[in-house]
């Protein structure tokens, strides 16, 4: 595996791959891979002639109250983990060679998708996570881009916007790899105190718990966000910030739960913020 740190470079190698006919995988991260993210790069190695990785923790979609400095980081660490994965390249640019000009005059943004849930409680996130994945996507050229479900809003986000600016991407989900406890894997688990780990699966079981409701027949949004929220609420360390049950296409929470339906949390526990969420279908 090669460690590219150049635009330059990487947009080299990939124009060799697509003259030779191959077909490239792009798996975008802010590394410290775990198993969720070695999904990704197996699926795309299992896909592609040539898969690369990005790794990049990108200051954009991190407000100045967030965790830029302390996020987790070891790049010895994850190219031996990408490497392992059957990863070609993985492309790890400095800040500098992403934003050579400082901050990016030029942004985007994707409405009223990104405006609830994660936008809502971190208003510059998604721009800075649109502008960044547009930047990479105009990088790598024509790709297949697989993106996690457990970050479920970004996944839509980064499609949408992908359709609508039509960038050669063909973007694919991939489901969320979990601890056995249930627990959605994260980069940001490393930084949960011992007592807040044993809590974290409550964000899972409150997942479950609501989508039992939905399977039994309950039909209205309120019971089960009542019962998201009283599961939750049954750990001291569990700061709620949300717990809904939405449409899975718009984010729109229907007045009757019918058809693909998304269920999402998010909660802060000590320092770290975690979020989850689960696919159910409710039939008519
Ligand atoms: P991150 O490094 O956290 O930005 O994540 C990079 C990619 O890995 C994103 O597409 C995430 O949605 C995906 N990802 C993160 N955690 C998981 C997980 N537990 N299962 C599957 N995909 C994940």
């Amino acid at each position: 595996m090669k460690i590219v740190t150049t635009i330059a470079e990487l947009r080299a190698h990939h124009d060799e791959v697509r003259r030779a006919g191959g077909s490239i995988g792009l798996v975008p991260t802010m590394g410290w891979f775990h198993e969720g993210h070695l999904s990704l790069m197996g699926r795309a190695r299992a896909a592609h002639d040539h898969v690369t990785t990005t790794l990049f923790v990108n200051p954009l979609q991190f407000a100045p109250t967030e965790d830029l400095a302390t996020y987790p980081r070891d790049l010895d660490r994850d190219a031996a983990l990408a490497a392992e994965e059957g990863v070609d390249v993985l492309f790890a640019p400095s800040v500098e060679e992403m934003y050579p000009a400082g901050a990016s005059l030029t942004t985007v943004q994707v409405g009223e998708l990104s405006a609830p849930f994660e936008g809502a409680s971190r208003p510059t996130h998604f721009t800075g996570v649109a502008t960044v994945v547009t930047k990479l996507f105009s990088i790598a050229g024509p790709c297949t881009a697989y993106f996690g479900e457990k970050d479920y809003q970004q996944l839509l986000v980064v499609a949408r916007m992908a359709a609508d600016l039509n960038l050669p991407v063909e973007v694919v989900g991939c489901p969320t790899v979990r601890e056995h406890d249930g627990l959605a894997m994260s980069s940001r688990n490393v930084k949960l105190e011992p007592a807040e780990r044993a809590a974290a699966p409550t964000l899972h079981r409150a997942l479950c718990a609501g989508a039992a409701r939905i399977a039994a027949g309950e039909r209205d949004p309120d019971v089960v966000i009542d019962e998201m929220r009283t599961v939750l609420a049954a750990s001291d360390l569990v700061e709620t910030d949300y717990a809904d049950v939405v449409d899975a296409a718009t984010l729109v929470r229907p007045t009757e739960l019918r058809g693909e339906l998304r269920l999402l949390v998010a909660a802060r526990l000590g320092e770290p913020r975690l979020i989850d969420n689960l696919g159910i279908h409710a039939p008519a």
